[in-house]
């Protein structure tokens, strides 16, 4: 183990540690070490997008190793991308980083980001480094796209609302991790930590959902299904209904949390929703079948005022307070109506 400090090893001496570590991928002339990356188009259309995560306001370091701090915050950015309907190509990494952090520590950071970044065909290709009082890690993801990209803004009334995967399991994690509940050692409060830990983005479902522009509006859950539908209904004009029962919920998810408020509101699934025509029913299965991912439909877009109705199993609307996720109420019965603008 390198127990010896950044100060010691300077700039240089991290950068080039940090470029030898580095998958190189199809498409860089010229990586890490020149003025610029200089890179290959995949595509006329380009994708770029940027995360910035904050020690202490986006990760705790208590609980979260650097190996997966550093796969999260490359996965959040693929993920984006993946809304889009796009593949990932060149990221780079700028980290402001603590004087008391060990070169060793950067290293185990690049570990965790490596496999995420080998597995999505994802180059490396520069970034920036400054002492900092806490962490600060600041990825930039430029991607690109094969098919036309999918905006927000395409849902129209009466289209069906979907998610890939299951919900809620991020923010369940995250709770476990926060009460530092014993749960976390058994399987089923594992699989919610692995799923906060390490989110997968679904590049290949979002590129075939693009195709022939089966999905007419997406995003990628990051705040929670109804903050992120309601973006979308705020960008295409509609409102929508979401049946409560329908949500897909783990295994993990069903034995240890007491009602849909996380699956409704808890953020980081990194899941995908969309928006499609109810013609689309057939092809939304082949496609979910093809990227080997479940896909459930959870509601469907309506007319009228931009809001989103929250209903049960008889129809009732759910109980959500407003901007408040505490006051859920999973057997509320008193009126709902999350406003969204
Ligand atoms: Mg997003």
């Amino acid at each position: 183990m390198n127990t010896i400090k950044l100060s010691e090893l300077g700039e240089f001496g991290l950068i080039e540690r940090i470029r030898r570590a580095l998958p190189v991928g199809r498409g860089v002339r010229l990586g890490i070490g020149d003025d610029a990356a200089w890179l290959e188009n995949h595509s006329p259309w380009s994708l770029l997008t940027a995360d910035m995560l904050l020690q202490d306001v986006h990760f705790n370091l208590e609980w979260t190793s650097l190996a997966d701090l550093g796969y999260k915050s490359l996965a959040v950015n693929i993920s984006d991308i993946a809304a889009m309907g796009g593949l990932p190509a060149y990221a780079t990494i700028s980290l402001g980083l603590p004087r008391d952090f060990r070169p060793d520590q950067v290293q185990e950071f690049y570990r965790g980001m490596n496999v995420l970044a080998r597995r999505s065909g994802v180059s490396i290709v520069g970034g920036d480094t400054s002492v900092a009082d806490a962490l600060l890690i600041s990825v930039c993801l430029l991607g690109y796209a094969p098919y036309r990209p999918v905006s927000r803004g395409g849902a129209k009334p009466e289209f069906d609302v979907y998610v890939s995967g299951t919900v809620g399991d991020a923010a369940l994690g995250l709770e476990l991790l926060k009460t530092n509940s014993s749960a976390i050692h058994r399987q089923a409060g594992a699989y919610a930590v692995k799923r906060h830990h390490r989110p997968t983005p679904r590049m290949e479902l979002g590129r075939l959902l693009a195709r022939r522009q089966t999905a007419r509006a997406m995003i990628d859950i990051s705040d929670g299904l109804l903050q992120d539908l309601a973006h979308v209904c705020a960008a295409s004009g509609v409102g929508a209904v979401v049946w409560e029962e329908a949500l897909p919920r783990s295994r993990s998810y069903r034995a240890l949390a007491q009602n849909s408020r996380l699956a409704l509101s808890g953020g980081e699934d990194y899941e995908l929703l969309f928006c499609a025509p109810s013609a689309a029913r057939a092809e939304i299965m082949r496609i979910a079948k093809r990227a080997g991912v479940a896909i459930t439909r959870i509601g469907v877009c309506v007319a009228g005022s931009v809001s989103i109705q929250v209903v049960d199993r008889n129809g009732k609307e759910l109980m959500i307070g407003a901007g408040g996720h505490d006051h859920f109420a999973s057997n509320g019965r008193r009126k709902l109506v999350r406003r969204i603008t």
